[in-house]
């Protein structure tokens, strides 16, 4: 497949949090690679995206949100790694909300304007602009705020003018042999998958800050002819948490786990059996050592 002309390389895609990164990832991949709710803070990874056609392969580099309120050391990990993927770039997709734009727009912004790749401006969400007039406005605005060699609206969700973008991303990368193999979708395991589906589950179910503090470890994941077995635990940060993460009766972390199961289930396309289990680990999300234990590192 490789040739003179093959072109591979990596899209990093920035953004405050809730933009909807992720949901752009996985709608040009058509797969489901990294989580999505309706919560800031989702993403806590870099987690890759590979899309390999005949003539291009593009590495999409989903990144944590850059967020203002960083005073754990898990949230200042979560910046840093959006800090770097920029570093590996050889273009910049800069997403923000069609007409809105926010003072952690802005410290994104603030931090591309030191580096080499080009960026694009994405102005996500246009499916609930109206009348899409509205646009027109966001569209020179954003043009003012910086050089950026294309300024898009777009919806991740409904795939509104998505594949306009994709045509646009192999103009910007280097004439390369595939970096990774053609057959690859993520660099993420199955595991790290499991965990990120069930923190999914968990964001959804529970109310506001609870989900900021806990973390999904896979302890043992088994696969045999009948299917995958997988014990995990999720890690809060205090005792007071683990009652609202079980619920009543053990009903939330039913709930979760049912949802959990039948989403790997049919991604997986064999039959999931889940066991979770809540744990303590006080303070887990401001203790490096802790962090580094459950699997959070800046790349
Ligand atoms: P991220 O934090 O930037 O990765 O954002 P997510 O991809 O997790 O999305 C955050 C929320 O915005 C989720 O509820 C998404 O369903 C929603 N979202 C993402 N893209 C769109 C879009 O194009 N239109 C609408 N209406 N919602 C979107
Ligand atoms: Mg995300």
């Amino acid at each position: 497949m490789a040739n003179d002309s093959y072109r591979s390389g990596f899209v990093a895609v920035v953004g405050r949090p809730n933009v909807g990164k992720s949901t752009l990832i996985n709608t040009i991949l058509g797969n489901k690679v990294s989580i999505v709710t309706p919560k800031p803070q989702t993403t806590r990874h870099r987690i890759l995206g590979v899309d390999t056609h005949e003539a291009y392969q593009a590495i999409y580099i989903d990144t944590p949100g850059i967020h203002r309120k960083a005073n754990k050391a898990m949230n200042r990990m979560m910046n840093r790694t959006a800090a770097n993927a920029l570093v590996d770039a050889d273009l910049v997709l800069f997403m923000t909300e069609a007409n809105r734009w926010t003072e952690e727009d802005q410290d994104v912004l603030v931090r591309l304007e030191n580096i080499a790749a080009p960026v694009i401006a994405l102005l996500n969400k246009i499916d609930k602009v109206h009348p899409k007039e509205a646009l027109l406005r966001s569209l020179a605005e954003m043009s003012e705020r910086a050089e950026f060699v294309e300024v898009m609206p777009v919806s991740a969700r409904k795939n509104e003018n998505i594949n306009r973008l994709v045509d646009l991303v192999p103009g910007f990368l280097p004439i390369s042999e595939p970096l990774f193999p053609e057959d690859m979708t993520t660099d993420r395991s199955e595991n790290f998958h499991a965990a990120e589906t069930i923190r999914e589950k968990l964001t959804l179910a529970l109310r506001q800050e609870i989900p900021y503090g806990l973390t999904v470890q896979i302890e043992r994941s088994v696969r045999d002819e009948k299917g995958i077995e997988i014990n995990a635990v999720i890690w809060v940060e205090r005792d007071s948490q683990k009652g609202i993460v079980v619920g009543k009766g053990g009903s939330l972390l039913k709930k979760v786990g049912r949802a959990a199961r039948l989403e790997l289930k049919h991604q997986l396309g064999l039959p999931v059996h889940l066991e979770l289990w809540v744990k303590v680990k006080d303070n887990w999300a401001d203790n490096e050592q802790d962090l580094l234990r459950l699997g959070y590192e800046a790349p």
